[in-house]
C-alpha cells in the first residue's frame, strides 16, 4: 500500500469518490506524461480493474498519484481467478497508457486511401461524419450494408448500435480464425461451447495432454499457474507438437507430430481406450450416446496404422493412451485455442471432445468445469430491426454451424469483395487489426478498396489506419468502464470490473460514450437507457445479491460454484444440451449436415520440395499484433525469428542469426527475418512468432520489425461447416538476403 494511506482508508475513498474519481478529476488537468517515480510523500491511490493486454482478464491494481499518473499496475491479490499475479505484458500497461503513438484525436482523411494523409477534427464534427455516413447507407443500399468488425468487451457498445440501426453483419477473429472450430466441436459433443477462460482443472489433473498448445508460450497467468501447480502436484504431460516448446521440455512424453495428422492420433488412442477397456464404463454408460457406433468407427485405427501417418512410433501411441486410462477422470486433453489449422478443424476438436468423455473428464474433478448459472441484469431494449436480407457472411447457411454472434470475418471481406449475396459499402473496424488477424490479405486489402466508407477504431494506429476514412481514439482500459465481465466456468466463479483508474487522456473517449453519442445523433437512444455507466452497471449486478461497493473496491466479487457433476442441482439439469440430453459420441446433426458424424483423418497437402510448412504461435510477452509498439515488450523482444532444424538449414547454408526472407508458394516474399538454427523443429516445418512484421508509419517502434504470418498465408482451407480459415496450408522457403 502507499506511503501515506491505508489500504482500508484508500479503499473507502475510492468507493466514495466513484471508483477513483478525485485521481480521474486531478488528471483531467494533466498532461500526458510518463509515469514517473513514486516521490516521496506524495499521496497515492490504488484502483482496482481487469487487465486488457490479452482477452485474459486479470486482476489488476493501478497505482495512481497525486497528479493523476498512473505509477504501476500489480496483480490484484482479491481478484478469484487470477489472485494477484500479471504477467508481462500486464504489467507493461502503463506503457500502452504513456505509448507517445497512441491515436490521440479523431481524424478525418484527406490525401488518397493507403497514404495515411489525415486532419484532426472535434469529436462533434467525427460523430456527424460517422452518423451522417451510416444513415447515408442506409437510404441507399439499406443497413446490412454496413459491416462490423469488433474485438474485445468495449466494442459491445458498438455493437449494440449497430444492432438497433439493423446490420445483421458482425464477425470477430476470434471465431473464424482462433477458437471457433473448437467451441463448435465440444458443442456438437457436450451441448456447450467452451468458450474463455478454458474450462479446465489443471490444479488437479493428473494427467495433461497438450495437442497443438504450447502453453508457457502462451501465457494466461490462473492458466500457467494451474499448470504449474498440477505438474508440482505430480501430473503426468503429454506434449503432442511438432517444435519442442516451453510445455515440451518439461513433458513425459513429447511427440513430435507430423502436422496436419492429429486426427489420425486421436482415433488411434481411442481405439486403444476402447480396445483395451480403459475407457471410464459407468459414466460412458449413464451419460453417453452412440458408443457403439465409434467402438465400430474406430476398430481399423490402431497405433500401428496412425504410426507411419503421424511419425510417432506404435507404442508411443500406445503408452500414452494408457497413460491416460490409468488417470482418468482426472485427465485434463487441453482443447486448444487458436485451432483454425487445417480445414477439418471441427472434426479434429469433435475427437479432443470425444476423448475427454470416453475419459469421463467433462464435469469430473482434474477434468472439465461445467458453468454455475450466475444471474445478471439486463435493461429491456426495443427489439432490434429486421433487413430482412440475412446475412452476408454465411454464418447458419453456406457455414450452417457458425456461431452468429461472433460470425465469420473471411466471410463478410468476400462478401465485400464480391458484392455477394449483396453489396457491403462500409466497414467499422473496432479494436481489430484486420490485416494481421484475417489471413489473406490481398482480399482484405480488396475488400477495403471497394468500399465507400472505413471508419477504425482504436487506442494505436494499426495497419489498416492508412486505409481509414474516419479514426476514432479510444481510450485504454485504464481510462474507461466497460460492461462488467461474469466468468461461470470455472470452479469459482465470478463477476469482475472494468473502471477507469484516471480519465482518459487526450481527446480520446470511452466505448460507452462513442455508441451513445451516436445514438443521440441516429435516434436510437432507446436502445441505451441508461445516463452513466455506473447506472448500467448497478442494473447488471442487481439481481447477483452483491454489494456493489464491494465491487467497485474489489475490482471482483466470487460465487459459490457447482463445477462438477457430483455438485449439480436440479437447478443445473440437463448436464448436457445436446439433441439427445447426452454426450454425443455420434452426432446425427453432422449426418444430417451430410458430414461425418464421426471424425475421420484426412491427409494435409505435402510441402512442395524445397519448402517448409509454415506453423505459427504466440511468446509470453506480446498478444496477437497487438503489443509489438509497447516500449517495455518490445525491449523484451524487438521482432521474432523463423526456426529451422539443423539439418536443412546446413544444406542451405544458413546459420543461425542470419537474416532471410521468406518467400511462399504463391512467390509472396516476408520482410527480412533472422534464423534460428535448433534440432527443437521437425525438419519440415518453418516456425515464427505472430504478430510482427507490421507496417504502418505511425507505429514507430514496431514497424518493419521482423515478418508477418499473416502476410504468407495467402492461402486458406476453409472448415465447411463453421467457416474457419485453416491457415496451416502454407508453405514457406527462406531465400539469404544479398
Ligand atoms: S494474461 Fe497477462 S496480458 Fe493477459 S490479461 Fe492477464 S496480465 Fe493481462
Amino acid at each position: 500500500m502507499s506511503d501515506t494511506v491505508s489500504r482500508r482508508r484508500f479503499l473507502g475513498t475510492v468507493a466514495a469518490s466513484g471508483a477513483g474519481a478525485a485521481a480521474a478529476a486531478q488528471a483531467r488537468a494533466a498532461p500526458a506524461r510518463p509515469p514517473g517515480k513514486h516521490g516521496r510523500g506524495e499521496r497515492v491511490q490504488r484502483v482496482a480493474t481487469y487487465c486488457e493486454m490479452c482477452f485474459w482478464r486479470c486482476g489488476v491494481v493501478a497505482e495512481v498519484d497525486a497528479d493523476g499518473r498512473v505509477l504501476r499496475l500489480e496483480g490484484n491479490p482479491d481478484h478469484p481467478l487470477t489472485q494477484g499475479r500479471l504477467c508481462a505484458r500486464g504489467n507493461a500497461g502503463t506503457s500502452l497508457l504513456y505509448d507517445p503513438d497512441r491515436l490521440k484525436y479523431p481524424m478525418l482523411r484527406t490525401g488518397k486511401r493507403g497514404e495515411g494523409q489525415f486532419k484532426r477534427i472535434s469529436w462533434d464534427e467525427a460523430l456527424d461524419v460517422l452518423a451522417g455516413k451510416l444513415k447515408a447507407i442506409k437510404e441507399q443500399h439499406g443497413p446490412e450494408a454496413v459491416a462490423f468488425f469488433p474485438h474485445g468487451v468495449s466494442a459491445r457498445f458498438m455493437g449494440t448500435l449497430l444492432k438497433a440501426y439493423g446490420t445483421p453483419n458482425s464477425a470477430e477473429p476470434s471465431f473464424a480464425q482462433c477458437r471457433g472450430p473448437r467451441d463448435v466441436g465440444y458443442n456438437l459433443t457436450f451441448g456447450r461451447a467452451l468458450g474463455s477462460p478454458e474450462p479446465i482443472d489443471l490444479e488437479d489433473a493428473k494427467l495433461v495432454v497438450l495437442i497443438g498448445s504450447h502453453l508457457g508460450e502462451n501465457v494466461f497467468t490462473s492458466q500457467i499457474t494451474q499448470f504449474a501447480t498440477g505438474l508440482s502436484r505430480g501430473a503426468k504431460l503429454v506434449a503432442v507438437d511438432p517444435r519442442f516448446s516451453t510445455a515440451a521440455s518439461k513433458a513425459d512424453w513429447w511427440l513430435p507430430i507430423k502436422p496436419g495428422t492429429d486426427i489420425a492420433l486421436l482415433l488411434a488412442w481411442t481405439n486403444v481406450l476402447i480396445t483395451e477397456g480403459l475407457y471410464d464404463k459407468a459414466y460412458v454408460e449413464e451419460h453417453a450416446h452412440g458408443f457403439k457406433e465409434l467402438a465400430a468407427h474406430v476398430a481399423p485405427f490402431t497405433p500401428e496404422w496412425a504410426s507411419p501417418i503421424t511419425a510417432l512410433p506404435a507404442e508411443q501411441i500406445r503408452e500414452t493412451a494408457r497413460a491416460m486410462g490409468a488417470a482418468k477422470p482426472s485427465v485434463v486433453v487441453h482443447p486448444g485455442r487458436h485451432v483454425t489449422w487445417y480445414g477439418d478443424d471441427t472434426q479434429r476438436a469433435r475427437a479432443m471432445a470425444i476423448l475427454v468423455a470416453l475419459l469421463g473428464s467433462y464435469g469430473r474433478k482434474g477434468g472439465y468445469f461445467l458453468p454455475t448459472p450466475v444471474p445478471r441484469g439486463e435493461f429491456e431494449l426495443p427489439d432490434f430491426p429486421d433487413s430482412g436480407k440475412g446475412r452476408a457472411d454465411g454464418a447458419g447457411e453456406r457455414y450452417p454451424l457458425a456461431s452468429e454472434e461472433m460470425g465469420v470475418t473471411n466471410g463478410l471481406v468476400e462478401a465485400t469483395v464480391t458484392a455477394r449475396p449483396y453489396p457491403i459499402k462500409a466497414w467499422i473496424v473496432y479494436a481489430q487489426n484486420v490485416l494481421e488477424s484475417i489471413p489473406q490479405q490481398q482480399s482484405t486489402l480488396k475488400a477495403i478498396e471497394q468500399l465507400d466508407f472505413l471508419c477504425v477504431v482504436d487506442v494505436m494506429p494499426v495497419d489498416q489506419i492508412a486505409y481509414a476514412d474516419l479514426v476514432l481514439p479510444e481510450a485504454t482500459y485504464l481510462e474507461r468502464y466497460d460492461a462488467p465481465l461474469v466468468v461461470n466456468s470455472v470452479k469459482t466463479p465470478f463477476v469482475s470490473l472494468r473502471q477507469p483508474v484516471i480519465e482518459p487522456l487526450y481527446e480520446s473517449k470511452p466505448g460507452w460514450w462513442i455508441a451513445k453519442e451516436l445514438a443521440k445523433r441516429m435516434g436510437l437512444e432507446a436502445y441505451f437507457p441508461w445516463a452513466t455507466p455506473e447506472e448500467h452497471l448497478a442494473k447488471f449486478v442487481e439481481p447477483m445479491g452483491i454489494n456493489l461497493l464491494e465491487l467497485r473496491n474489489k475490482g471482483a466479487v466470487a460465487f459459490p460454484g457447482r463445477p462438477f457433476l457430483e455438485d449439480r442441482t436440479e437447478d443445473d439439469l440437463p448436464h448436457f444440451y445436446t439433441d439427445s440430453g447426452k454426450i454425443e459420441l455420434y452426432s446425427q446433426a453432422l449426418k444430417d449436415l451430410g458430414a461425418d458424424p464421426m471424425p475421420a483423418f484426412t491427409p494435409p497437402e505435402e510441402p512442395p520440395a524445397g519448402f517448409f510448412r509454415l506453423v505459427y504461435g504466440r511468446a509470453p510477452m506480446h498478444s496477437f499484433a497487438r503489443t509489438q509498439n509497447n516500449d517495455q515488450l518490445h525491449g523484451l523482444m524487438a521482432e521474432n525469428d523463423v526456426w529451422l532444424h539443423t539439418k536443412p538449414a546446413q544444406t542451405l547454408g544458413l546459420r543461425d542469426g542470419d537474416r532471410v526472407v521468406l518467400e511462399n508458394q504463391d512467390g509472396v516474399k516476408s520482410l527480412p527475418i533472422r534464423v534460428r538454427v535448433t534440432e527443437g523443429i521437425r525438419d519440415d516445418c518453418a516456425y515464427m512468432v505472430h504478430g510482427f512484421g507490421q507496417r504502418s508509419r505511425l507505429l514507430r517502434r514496431a514497424r518493419d520489425r521482423g515478418a508477418s504470418d499473416t502476410h504468407l498465408m495467402t492461402r486458406v482451407k476453409v472448415d465447411p461447416l463453421m467457416g474457419g480459415t485453416g491457415m496451416r496450408i502454407n508453405f514457406v522457403r527462406p531465400v539469404k538476403e544479398a
